[in-house]
């Protein structure tokens, strides 16, 4: 046997280690190309990019304004999962029309990661109207989404241990930020007086971000977009707004705001003006480029857009 052909047997036999040891290191060298990692949503291609840093290449299927609930994966996503590293995603229903692909991709041998399956399920609102599934929207609890950066930065150490102690390094870096402005959002919020504490959006996305925060929500579709809002949905929501004398409803990014008119007019109907505070980030973020295209930016604009949009001021 030649030199040659013994290495390439020698290779052979590493490639296939690798492909076997499903829970260990992929078989990248790190100082040749970063991981390749698929992530569904913009919050969780973000994490990954800022603890991964170098070490990773991230490709976010729903970009700014797509609804995670409504989105079907294209022919070149499923190519693009099909070669992926790792996948990133929710997993609590919130890829509704994607669950079937993404769960082929684990039979078909692609890692994949849940990001929020390391949250303690009693963490997890299970509102009764979802059908036995978790509220998906966890990125509005500040302190929730830190448990998330650290399962991302965990799969990452385990895959890549030579980028080990940069992963734990940025994680610790970025948790610290989110921890920052979980402080700032609770000040802010702690600026309105509990009788204006009310937030009507599109759809139910911010239970997690009122039970942190102290604020009521209603959404006009439930927690997912997958239900329409009927007649009823809007005269009750408009019935609430005007009750309360709310000031202020908000259009969400990834939502069309048709429905959120309709409730405007409702509550003009009955004699109660209300007006759209703003547009706020619920599953999708920002222009890439922007402060709002990454999830710090989002959540300041957010509390900010909501604390002017309720006050008037
Ligand atoms: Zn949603």
């Amino acid at each position: 046997m030649t030199a040659r052909a013994r290495l390439a047997g020698l290779t052979a036999a590493v490639l296939l280690l690798a492909a076997c040891n499903g829970g260990a290191a992929v078989s990248h060298d790190a100082e040749e190309r970063p991981l390749h990692i698929v992530a569904t949503i913009g919050q969780i291609a973000d994490a990954v990019r800022r603890v991964g840093g170098d070490g990773v290449q991230v490709h976010a299927l729903m970009g700014p304004g797509v609804d995670p609930h409504l989105y079907r994966a294209s022919e070149s996503d499923i190519t693009r999962l099909e070669s992926a590293d790792v996948v990133f995603w929710n997993g609590l229903h919130l890829e509704a029309g994607m669950t079937g692909v993404l769960e082929r991709m684990q039979d078909l041998g692609v890692r994949s990661l849940r990001v929020t399956d390391g949250i303690d399920r009693a963490q997890l609102l299970a509102p009764p109207e979802f059908e036995g599934a978790y509220d998906p929207h966890v990125w509005f609890d500040l302190d929730l989404w830190t448990v998330v950066v650290a399962s991302i930065r965990d799969a990452l150490v385990e895959m890549d241990p030579d980028r080990a102690a940069t992963y734990r390094a940025n994680a610790e870096a970025y948790i610290a930020e989110i921890e920052a402005l979980d402080v700032y959002v609770k000040t802010q919020a702690d600026t309105l007086d509990a009788g204006i504490r009310a937030l009507v959006t599109a759809h139910d996305a911010f239970n997690y971000f009122a039970q942190r925060y102290g604020f009521e929500v209603r959404g006009l579709q439930g927690i997912s977009t997958e239900s329409e809002a009927s007649t009823a949905d809007v005269q009750d929501l408009a019935r609430f707004i005007s009750d309360r004398g709310i000031r202020a409803v908000f259009i969400e990014s990834s939502v069309p705001d048709q429905g959120v008119q309709a409730v405007i007019e409702a509550a003009g109907a009955r004699g109660h003006t209300v007006v759209v505070g703003g547009e706020i980030y619920s599953d999708a973020m920002g222009a890439e480029g922007t402060p709002e295209g990454a999830y710090l930016g989002m959540i300041r604009h957010n509390i900010d857009t909501i604390v002017s949009g309720l006050t008037g001021e």
